[in-house]
C-alpha cells in the first residue's frame, strides 16, 4: 500500500473505526463490466468505509471533499448500468449499517425508513401488518433504498402504484459539505419544487441519501389474474391502452411479443402475443375491472388463470446469480434495454429495436408499467461470439442500434434501469436544454465534484 493510501486509511479509520473499513473491488452488474472482467481486466480494489449515523457520513463527504477523492454510496449493488464502478484511489460509502425500518404509521400510510433498508426485507416487514409499498422491480432482494430512490426505480406493480417517485414523500439527504436536509412534511407541499426529487435518479451524485418517507399502501383483499391470447402485437397495445384509458388500474399488465412468450414457456399460436394481467382491490372492484379487461380485450383468447398462476412462481427468477451465470461463457453477451414511449410510437419502436438487437442472438420484447399516454417497451438480447472482441462489439453494436431509434423516434433512452457508463453517450441527447439544469445543480451542490463521477454518465 503507498504512502498516500495509508494515510487515507489512517484518517479514515479515525472516522468509522478500523473494523467498519475494508479493501474490496466494488461494482454492480453492468453486463459490459462483466464482460469486461471474464476477459481479464481485473477489478479495481477500492477502499470501502462502512459508516453508522449521519455524523460519520458527513465527515467521510467532508473529508472526500477536502482531499477530491471521488467517493461513490453503495447500496445493494444490483444496478445495472455501470454507475458504480469505482477505481483506485476512490472511495465507496457502504449503506448497510443504515437498515432501520424507523417507524410505520398504520394510519397515514406512510413508513420512514433508513437507506440501506433491503427492498425485500421492508416487503415483507410491511406485509406482515397488511400493507405493502407496491414497489417490485425484478431485482427486489438484492436492493436497497437508497439504490431504488437513486435510480428512479419502476416496479412489476407500476401501473397500480406508480413507480418510486410516486411513492416518495420526503428525503433526508447528507450533501457533500456535510450539510443535512430533512424529509418536509407531507402529503404535499407548494412551498417550492419538490427539491428532494433532484435525488431519484441522481446515481449517488448529489450526496447521500440517508433515509426516506414513503408511501405504503393497504394489501388488497382480492387479486384476479388471466391471460389472453392476441393475433399480433398492435391488437394487444390497443388493449393494454384502452384498459389504461378507461381508468382501470391493473395491478399488473404484461404483453409478451411472440419471442418474449415462447422464451417465458407460454404456448400461443404462431406470431401470437400473450396479455398478463391481474386485477386488485376489494373483491366486487377486482371482479369488476377483470370483466372489464376482459371486454377490451375483443377478440383475445381467454388463457384462463394459468399464465397469471405461472407469472407469479417466476416474477423474480431473473436474479443477480442468474445475470451472472449467463455472462460466464466466453464470448457471451446478455442485457436488458427499457425505453418507454407513447402508445403511437411503440409498433414502430418495437420493430426498429428488435432489429437492431436480434443481429446474431436472442431478442425479445415485453411491454410492461403502464400509464394513459404509453408505456415500457423492454428488451433482452444475448448472444454469443468466438472472441471477447467480437462479443464487446456485437454488444455495443445492439445497445448503439436501440439507443439511436429511441432518440429517433422520440422514446426515452432509459424508463427504468437509469444511465451510469451504459448510455454515457446518449444521455445529453435525452436530456437536452434541461442539461444546463442539472448541471447547475450539480455544480452548486458538489463544485469539487468528489461525488460519483460516473452518475448521470459522468456528465458535469
Ligand atoms: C436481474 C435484475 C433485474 C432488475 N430489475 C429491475 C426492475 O424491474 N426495475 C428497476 O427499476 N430496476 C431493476 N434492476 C436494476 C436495479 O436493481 C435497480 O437499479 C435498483 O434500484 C438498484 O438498487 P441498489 O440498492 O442495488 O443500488 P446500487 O446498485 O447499490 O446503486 C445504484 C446507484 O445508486 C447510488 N446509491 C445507492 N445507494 C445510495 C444512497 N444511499 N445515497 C445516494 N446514492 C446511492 C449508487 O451510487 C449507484 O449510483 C434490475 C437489476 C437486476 C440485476
Amino acid at each position: 500500500m503507498g504512502s498516500k493510501s495509508t494515510r487515507m486509511r489512517q484518517e479514515l479509520e479515525a472516522i468509522v473505526g478500523a473494523a467498519a473499513l475494508t479493501l474490496a473491488p466494488v461494482r454492480d452488474l453492468w453486463p459490459l463490466a462483466i464482460m469486461e472482467e471474464r476477459a481479464g481486466r481485473e477489478p479495481w480494489r477500492v477502499l470501502v468505509a462502512r459508516p453508522s449515523g449521519r455524523e460519520q457520513v458527513a465527515s467521510i463527504l467532508r473529508w472526500a471533499v477536502a482531499h477530491r477523492v471521488a467517493v461513490t454510496p453503495l447500496g445493494g449493488g444490483s444496478g445495472v448500468c455501470g454507475a458504480l464502478a469505482p477505481e483506485g484511489g476512490e472511495l465507496v460509502i457502504d449503506m448497510g449499517a443504515f437498515d432501520r425500518i424507523l417507524e410505520v404509521d398504520e394510519t397515514n400510510l406512510t413508513c420512514r425508513c433508513e437507506s440501506g433498508v433491503n427492498g425485500m426485507a421492508l416487503e415483507e416487514h410491511l406485509n406482515k401488518r397488511g400493507l405493502t409499498l407496491g414497489h417490485f422491480p425484478s431485482s427486489l432482494p438484492g436492493t436497497t433504498v437508497g439504490g431504488l430512490c437513486s435510480t428512479r426505480s419502476s416496479g412489476q406493480e407500476s401501473s397500480r402504484y406508480g413507480s418510486i417517485e410516486d411513492l416518495v414523500m420526503g428525503l433526508a439527504v447528507v450533501m457533500p459539505d456535510g450539510t443535512f436536509a430533512a424529509p418536509r412534511p407531507g402529503p404535499r407541499s407548494a412551498v417550492g419544487p419538490a427539491l428532494h426529487e433532484l435525488w431519484l435518479g441522481s446515481e449517488g451524485g448529489l450526496g447521500v441519501i440517508l433515509e426516506a418517507v414513503l408511501r405504503v399502501h393497504r394489501l388488497p383483499t382480492s387479486v384476479m389474474g388471466r391471460g389472453y391470447g392476441f393475433a399480433d402485437l398492435p391488437a394487444g397495445l390497443e388493449a393494454m391502452r384502452a384498459i389504461m384509458q378507461t381508468g382501470v388500474r391493473p395491478l399488473v399488465m404484461r404483453l409478451y411479443d411472440p419471442e418474449d412468450a415462447a422464451f417465458n414457456g407460454y404456448d400461443l399460436p404462431s406470431g401470437g402475443c400473450l396479455l398478463v394481467v391481474a386485477t386488485a382491490g376489494l373483491e366486487r372492484v377486482a371482479r369488476a375491472e377483470a370483466e372489464a379487461v376482459r371486454e377490451m380485450s375483443g377478440a383475445a383468447t381467454d388463457l384462463g388463470e394459468e399464465p397469471w398462476l405461472r407469472w407469479q412462481r417466476h416474477r423474480f427468477d431473473l436474479s443477480a446469480e442468474r445475470l451472472t451465470s449467463l455472462l460466464e461463457p466466453p464470448g457471451s453477451y446478455v442485457d436488458t434495454i427499457e425505453l418507454a414511449a407513447p402508445w403511437t410510437v411503440l409498433p414502430d419502436l418495437h420493430a426498429r429495436v428488435k432489429h437492431a438487437i436480434s443481429a446474431d442472438g436472442l431478442a425479445l420484447c415485453h411491454f410492461s408499467h403502464a400509464y394513459e399516454q404509453g408505456c415500457c417497451a423492454y428488451f433482452t438480447f444475448a448472444g454469443a461470439r468466438d472472441t471477447e472482441d467480437e462479443a464487446r462489439s456485437a454488444y455495443n453494436r445492439a445497445w448503439e442500434g436501440a439507443m439511436t431509434s429511441a432518440l429517433e423516434l422520440g422514446a426515452t433512452i432509459s424508463h427504468h434501469h437509469g444511465t451510469g457508463q451504459s448510455r454515457a453517450r446518449w444521455v445529453a441527447d435525452e436530456m437536452g436544454g434541461w442539461m444546463r439544469v442539472w448541471r447547475a445543480v450539480k455544480e452548486a451542490i458538489d463544485p469539487s465534484g468528489v461525488m460519483n463521477p460516473r452518475a448521470l454518465g459522468g456528465v458535469r
